[in-house]
């Protein structure tokens, strides 16, 4: 099995990862609050997260993906209330939503999907625990805390001491707590459709309990990795630590990877700003794939800017790789069964480099670097006089290069429907109609005809000048979409 490093945020450094059980990766991230539909930023997350999970697969791991719906929440029910449905209603419209978004992104359902709606009795167990062995107390409300102060090594993953924390909380309201930081675990709640009967009556738990209980459901007390938005390393993941250690008495996650947070010409994403996007609408511009691309081309622990310029270059990008493939795809049809590979071509030595990169923490940017250069790399087979030995070779490169996109979900598609897909939104993106380009091209081709060369590059030229580059290639003429902000 190969070495995989990883940067675990418990200790800082940068790890090797040693699985508990051998060849088998468990792993847990927490999903997202199923109150509205997914945005640019809950996408980024699941991307990350499947190309991480699709990695392990690649390296030959059997792979355990917990992804929880947090079905039950403030923000659900008051939605809900606005809308005059009920909190299950809302949910089951936006998990379906959800999925479907996913879908459209080309992020793989995980292998457990649990809401916390179903995992109420393992929620309660958890909590009856933790309140056995002094780790929680109720108050006369029915309110279940936690008690930080009974845990010594709590605030170990963001690094916090409780006595800052102390201070950092001085204003909040202690309320019938024994300590300000100490969180809900259950809280009283008589919600029709959002609550639950509890040893200390009506309720519903409080969020950092629900990822303890699920992830223990279906991982175990103890597991490889946790995963989330760097957002949520503190209260939230903390919390779970302290929930779980306390109740199980024993390590929980022993690697934690955080991603990182996404921002639109740099400024959070909100709604008042303008700059929310939401999944449904990336996808009516360009498909999912271009989202990916977007995302990959990043390290997913980097803080992630995002601009229309980012989005065309992704889809300029993506377009050349398309069109790349479907070249050597007419090569590669040629090719015989038994032949040697072209000296010095050998896609052997890419598969080296993208592991290379790819096993130190997920280097999706220098990968990504690889992959590209080995399409400029196979791309030199098509120069020249077409032999057998180059036909075997551009065969070989296109088995590899769809082997490794997929890894990153990239280049899943049939080519010419994606292109032809891809190039008539980038046109619409552009405000130009696909009959103009076409008009011009066949005057173009008329000119050329009759030899009327100064007519046909007058019409190459007017053609540049909308940004699309007609080219004469052995296989007849093309034309592709060049952008001026485009830097591929
Ligand atoms: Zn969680």
């Amino acid at each position: 099995m190969r070495e995989i490093h990883l940067l675990n945020t418990l200790t800082g450094k940068k790890e090797k990862l040693e699985t508990l059980e051998p060849n088998h990766v468990r792993m847990y991230a927490c999903g997202v609050t199923v109150y509205d539909n997914c945005h640019l930023g809950h996408a980024m997350q699941a991307v990350y997260f499947d190309v991480i999970r699709s990695y392990f697969e690649y390296c030959g791991y059997r792979v355990t993906y917990v992804r929880n719906y947090t079905d039950v929440d403030d923000k659900i029910i008051n939605r809900a209330q606005e809308r005059g449905i009920s909190p299950k209603q809302l949910v089951d419209a936006m998990i379906a939503s959800s999925e479907e978004d996913m879908a459209l992104i080309g992020v793989r359902p995980a292998n457990h999907e649990p809401r916390v709606s179903e995992s109420i009795p393992q929620i309660i167990t958890m909590i009856q625990a933790l309140v056995q062995k002094g780790y929680a107390y109720a108050n006369a409300e029915g309110d279940v805390y936690y008690r930080v102060l009974k845990k010594s090594d709590y605030g170990k993953l963001s690094n916090r001491k409780i006595d800052e924390l102390r201070v950092g909380t001085r204003d909040l309201v202690a309320g019938d707590k024994e300590f300000d930081m100490d969180f809900a675990l259950w809280k009283h709640d008589e919600t029709e459709g959002a609550s639950w009967d509890s040893p200390w009556g009506r309720g519903r738990p409080g969020w950092h309990i629900e990822c303890s209980a699920m992830a223990k459901m279906f991982l175990g007390a103890t597991f490889d990795i946790h995963g989330g938005g760097r957002d949520l390393v503190f209260p939230h993941h903390e919390n779970e630590i302290a929930q779980s250690e306390a109740a199980n008495g024993c390590g929980y996650a022993r690697y934690w990877m955080h991603s990182g947070l996404l921002t639109i010409n740099k400024q959070k994403m909100s709604k008042s700003l303008g700059n929310h996007i939401m999944i449904k609408d990336f996808i009516a511009r360009f498909p999912g794939e271009v989202l990916r691309l977007a995302y990959l081309q990043f390290h997913y622990t980097s803080n992630v800017d995002f601009s229309e310029q980012v989005f065309r270059q992704a889809a300029r990008r993506l377009l050349y790789f398309y069109e790349s493939l479907q070249d050597l795809d007419r090569l590669a049809a040629d090719a015989p069964l038994q032949e040697k590979l072209v000296p010095g071509f050998d896609p052997r030595a890419l598969v080296e480099a993208f592991h290379h990169e790819m096993s130190n923490d997920f280097g999706t940017v220098g990968a990504m670097r690889e992959l590209l250069q080995g399409f400029r790399r196979a791309n030199e087979l098509r120069q020249g006089k077409k032999t057998p030995a180059k036909c075997f070779t551009a065969k070989a490169y296109v088995q590899t290069l769809r082997e490794l996109f997929g890894v990153f979900g990239l280049l899943r598609m049939e080519p010419q429907a994606f292109i032809s897909q891809l190039k008539l939104q980038i046109l619409k993106e552009m405000n130009l109609a696909e009959s103009e380009v076409n008009r011009l091209i066949q005057a173009r081709n008329e000119a050329r005809q009759n030899k009327d060369w100064a007519k046909a590059d007058a019409v190459r030229q007017e053609l540049l000048q909308l940004n699309i580059e007609v080219m004469d290639t052995p296989e007849g003429t093309r034309w592709t979409i060049l952008w001026k902000d485009d830097e591929a």
